[in-house]
């Protein structure tokens, strides 16, 4: 498909009123943009906004009945779109810089986050090349407006649905920094909700905004406005059990495992600064691309005290108790090593390409079974060493369980086994696929 190449924004003499010009194919595109009575900007029915950034970077999202949604601005036009903004001064970026674009599975496959400096020889996307490697707040000048809580008029949350749970939807859109705009996931909580969800949801908010890890999702910050907004850096892949499903021949066992591994980094992470996740699953895995994974939810998690090395809940919940060590169910324990345990399902969910877990089990018959000594078995694709890490995890008492220190280096030592193995051989990238059995 014929893409715009450029587009362009200036005020027209007509007061309060901008031109839109959009170069595609050959073609040059003209759209009026208007403002109503009260001052919201719109181009012909089209959707309205109270700033000229928001309809120009919802425009970046979805055409909204321009021929093709905008790209890139042209070079000069930087000038005038100053002047069209006069309620942006202060952000010279707007419709200067190329945006980058979020990471899409589209229906050809996926398309990963262009890398920050990529070479023509290094195709493959690293972790350290994206946009959300680092935190946004990383730049000095971009620290001094950390606060929690975010001004509504630097985010714009567009009518684009990333995902949904009980809470609300979680949808796609841009928080304008001081010197950037980052695309953002945005956690929308529905009008309906009680107090007690507000709460925790603001728990999980608190949570988050104490980490800083590229295997997290980072929180941006918390907007009070029309609902109560969480805003997270994206993670645009979607999570990991959904990639992989149907994906055996695609996507080799050595990139399973660099995902795992970077899923067991995040973990170690967490442990080291004594918080538990307790609801740690493939669905909880978000994908930047295909080979970065990010661990995100936090809404059971837990910041432990400084000398506890467990948290007892008062009583039991709606619990994902396939995932559950036993004494989180026996005893309402959860700890890193609780976490571990769910490590290992997640293992088994990914190597098995997005199955479910103990398929024609009931949670409860779960406990019975993993009581009896039983586990679940070797998935075919999986290599014996996933398998006997796998099975460590599930070590039934806690204390004999390896922690994130062991399982990440187990993890590390396997993947970059794999890709020295691949280094030397001939099929470079068809890492050797050693399966169970
Ligand atoms: P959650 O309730 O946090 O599990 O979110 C529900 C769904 O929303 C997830 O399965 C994702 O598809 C999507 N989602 C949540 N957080 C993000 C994010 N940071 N980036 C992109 N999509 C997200």
């Amino acid at each position: 498909m014929m893409e715009p190449l450029l587009s362009r924004l200036r005020p027209r003499k007509e007061q309060g009123t901008y031109a839109l010009s959009l170069v595609y194919g050959k073609t040059v595109y003209h759209y009026l943009i208007s403002q109503d009575k009260a001052g919201k900007f719109c181009i012909p029915e089209g959707t309205k906004f109270d700033t000229l950034w928001q309809l120009v970077e919802y425009l970046k999202l979805k055409a909204d009945g321009l021929i093709y949604r905008l790209k890139e601005a042209c070079p000069n036009s930087s000038a005038s779109a100053e002047a069209a903004a006069p309620t942006l001064p202060a952000h010279p970026s707007t419709f200067t810089q190329p945006q980058r674009r979020v990471d899409t599975l589209n229906s050809d496959g996926y398309t990963p986050e262009p890398a920050r400096a990529a070479s023509p020889e290094k195709q493959r996307p690293m972790p350290m090349d994206t946009s959300v490697y680092e935190s946004p707040y990383s730049d000095p000048e971009e620290l001094k407006d950390k606060k929690l809580f975010l001004k509504r008029e630097n985010l714009l949350v567009a009518d684009i649905e990333l995902g949904c749970g009980n809470f609300g939807s979680v949808r796609q859109g841009v928080y304008r920094m001081r010197k950037k705009q980052i695309d953002v996931a945005i956690k929308v909580l529905k009008h309906s909700t009680e107090k007690a969800d507000k709460d925790e949801m603001m728990r999980e908010a608190q949570i988050m905004h104490q980490l800083d890890n590229p295997y997290i999702v980072r929180l941006i910050g918390v907007c009070q406005a029309e609902a109560l907004m969480l805003v997270m850096e994206m993670a645009g892949g979607g999570p990991l059990h959904k990639f992989l499903i149907g994906k055996k021949e695609e996507i080799p066992v050595s990139n399973v495992a660099e995902l795992l591994h970077q899923v067991a980094m995040g973990m170690k992470y967490l442990e080291e600064k004594n918080f538990v996740h307790r609801d740690l699953a493939a669905r909880n895995v978000l994908l930047v691309n295909r080979h970065y994974a990010k661990i995100s939810d936090f809404g059971l998690s837990k910041a432990l005290g400084a000398d506890d090395s467990y948290y007892t809940a008062r009583s039991a919940g709606k619990w994902p108790l396939k995932w559950y060590a036993p004494e989180c169910i026996n005893f309402r324990k959860f700890s890193s090593r609780s976490d571990v345990w769910s490590y290992g399902v997640t293992m088994w969910e990914a190597f098995s390409y997005g199955q479910k877990p103990y398929k024609k089990m009931k949670g409860p018959e779960v406990l019975d079974f993993i009581k009896q000594g039983k586990r679940m078995e070797c998935p075919p694709e999986c290599p014996p060493e996933m398998y006997s890490l796998m099975s460590d995890c599930w070590t039934y008492k806690w204390e004999d369980r390896p922690d994130f220190l062991t399982v990440e280096q187990r993890m590390r030592n396997y993947y970059y086994s794999l890709a020295s193995r691949a280094e030397g051989s001939p099929q470079c990238g068809q890492v050797a696929e050693a399966a169970c059995g």
